[in-house]
């Protein structure tokens, strides 16, 4: 498959933040997304470009990287666009391996995963995937409408609300503002934060 990087690091976003991770960042991506020309990772947008691994080679060097019940996370780039995502699970699973998932959610993700992260570039309607462990939005002044969609008609066990970095700085107070609406509202949203941005590692 084609990667655009491999890191270990830890994870900045969401529930699984401050786990260390391996990295496993796929090399392309066709959503129609609404936050591309601010993406965190436009180097990994082309399907031209990258590195060919085999999902074998890439479970070894995970393993190797964060050891036995170490976590991988396989990210992107859209992971679900790469035709041996499956398999990838699959090996990493046999290294025993536990597996984070980050995707748009436009297509099922068949494959075990033990985590999955859900950051949809679409209203809930266009998703494939209606369940996850995290929804994880990031705000860029959608409406009351939108968000209310998401937390009724999408299955998690966390909701998150993440600012949007454009020009070097981001949204927090906005993102915050809106956290707390939601909440008074009776949905349990929470603030994400990239901690990583913060931390200044990858
Ligand atoms: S879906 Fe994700 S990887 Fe693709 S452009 Fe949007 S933020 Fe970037």
């Amino acid at each position: 498959m084609n990667i655009s990087e491999l890191f270990h690091s830890i994870q900045g976003e969401g529930h699984l933040t401050g786990k260390p991770m391996f990295f496993i960042r796929t090399q392309g991506c066709s959503v129609k997304c609404p936050i591309r020309e601010v993406c965190d990772q436009p180097e990994s947008l082309g399907f031209k470009g990258g590195t060919r691994y085999t999902p074998a080679e890439l479970a070894a060097l995970a393993l190797a990287a964060v050891g036995p019940r170490g976590w991988v996370s396989i990210t992107g780039g859209e992971p679900l666009e790469q035709s041996d995502f499956d398999e990838l699970v699959i090996a990493c699973r046999q290294a025993d391996l536990f597996i984070n998932v980050q995707t748009s959610g436009l297509k099922r993700v068949n494959a075990p995963w033990d985590w999955c992260t859900v950051s949809p570039k679409a209203p809930v309607a266009q998703l494939q995937l209606l369940f996850a462990q995290e929804l994880k939005v990031v705000f860029t002044g959608q409406s009351l409408a939108v968000l209310t969609d998401y937390y009724q008609q999408f299955s998690a066990s966390n909701y998150y609300l993440q600012p949007c970095w454009r020009d070097g700085g981001c949204n927090t107070q906005e993102t915050l503002d809106k956290v707390y609406e939601l909440n008074r509202l009776g949905m349990q949203w929470e603030f994400s934060a990239q901690w990583h941005k913060y931390l200044g590692v990858r």
